[in-house]
């Protein structure tokens, strides 16, 4: 093998990922994180994070920081992992709350769901398994799934012959198979169609593991998310994985499950043992969080009345969209170029929107990926719709 140095292994890679417009930038925001955002020194109304409900930035979140931190019960930093003396109270509250709000026997924090994703997979997906990913599954669920020792198989999206078909492959060769979905999608938007893959989990004896990064605090009662926005119940085969960096507007994860399921992540996770607790302070203002996620219920008809406000304009506009009933609203834009384009001329008009581009999207699938939150206003959502027209049109006269 030839001896490089980085600089020689990487900079061709650099060079031809920006002359195929797929560089990425790191946008550096400043001040708080709301609607009205000062990014890259530009003032724009921010339409694509993750704070679906506005709690990012919430008053009674930083009061209770603050009140926390006059407090000498509590410090910052946790100081340990939390199998050495980083388990806080604030930690132990938190869990045993967001395991009441769910209705599952134990909840388990994570730094982030990133790991999560990766300790669950890892742990519980065995040698001689076979994991059963939904094709557009996040990036994280697909590394625990090629780090876990089992095999690993995709089926295409949303596809359930293709599933039961895996099912029916694994359970001929007495393979224990492990469904893996997200329950939103991350860069499209839809829903898994989560009545059919419990069928199909209880039919086949299967495990489901339910990516929930974008359901929690968003959808159903008291924004328990994904499955109960279907009005289903989860059982002692199912986990549950929450990010608490989106609608919770914090960070960290959690996973919901069963007694079992939880002690065996402490137990046998690596990504769980081998690294520090999340901040006590986190675990306060998560705890904050929650309280103000199940008494939300006008924020969200709020933000669903946004959603439909805006895919009624938009398809007046004609603009392509993807059948997304949530937060995230993809524009298919095709090239990445375009997507850049439009992105650009967006920003030039007082508006962040990302471009979403290849390999996180599929090829010749870039978009600009909208997010909603309850803190836009109708006339915020209507200004962007204007902007949005305006380059429509000045993109189909270029083409004439
Ligand atoms: N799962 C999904 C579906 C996500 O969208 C994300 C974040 N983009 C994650 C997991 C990772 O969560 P975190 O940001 O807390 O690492």
């Amino acid at each position: 093998m030839a001896i490089e140095t980085i600089q020689q292994r990487f900079s061709d890679r650099l060079k031809t990922r920006r002359s195929e417009h797929l560089y990425r930038q790191r946008p550096l925001a400043f001040g708080p994180q709301q609607p009205q955002m000062q990014i890259n020194g530009l003032c724009c109304i921010n339409f694509c994070s993750n704070d679906y409900l506005g709690l990012a930035n919430h008053p009674q979140i930083k009061q209770r920081l603050i009140a926390a931190l006059q407090n000498d019960d509590i410090s910052y930093g946790s100081g340990a992992a939390h199998l050495v003396t980083g388990h806080h109270l604030e930690h132990h509250l938190l869990e045993d709350e967001l395991a009441d709000w769910l209705g599952v026997e134990r909840v388990l924090l994570f730094s982030t769901g990133f790991m999560a994703n990766l300790a669950v997979l890892e742990t519980f997906a065995q040698k001689g398994d076979v994991i059963l990913g939904d094709k557009l599954n996040h990036a994280s669920l697909v590394d625990g799934a090629l780090h876990s020792e089992a095999e690993f198989k995709r089926y295409p999206h949303g596809d359930m012959t293709a599933l039961e078909k895996r099912l029916q492959q694994a359970q001929a060769k007495e393979q224990q198979a492990v469904i893996v979905t997200d329950g939103v999608f991350s860069m499209d938007g839809d829903l898994a169609p989560l009545p059919e893959i419990q069928e199909l989990a209880r039919k086949y004896h299967a495990w489901l593991i339910i990516d929930d990064a974008h359901g929690f605090g968003a959808l159903g009662q008291e924004g328990k998310g994904t499955l109960n926005h279907f009005n289903l119940e989860t059982d002692c085969n199912t986990l549950q994985i929450g990010t608490l960096g989106k609608a919770f507007g914090c960070s960290g994860a959690f996973v919901a499950g069963s007694e079992t399921a939880i002690e065996a992540l402490i137990q046998f996770a690596r990504p769980y043992i081998y690294t520090t607790a999340s901040p006590q302070l986190n675990a306060v203002a998560v705890r904050q969080a929650l309280r103000l996620v199940k008494s939300a219920d006008k924020e969200r008809r709020h933000l669903q009345e946004l959603i439909q406000q805006f895919r009624q304009g938009a398809q007046q506009i004609g603009l392509k969209l993807w059948s997304s009933p949530t937060a995230i609203q993809p524009v298919m834009l095709g090239a990445s170029e375009t997507a850049m384009r439009w992105s650009e001329e967006l920003k030039q008009k007082g508006f962040w929107v990302a471009a979403i581009r290849p390999p996180t999207v599929p090829q010749n699938q870039a978009r600009l990926r909208i997010t909603f939150s309850a803190s836009h206003t109708v006339e915020e959502v209507d200004a962007l719709l204007q902007a949005l027209d305006e380059i429509h049109r000045q993109e189909s006269s270029a083409k004439v």
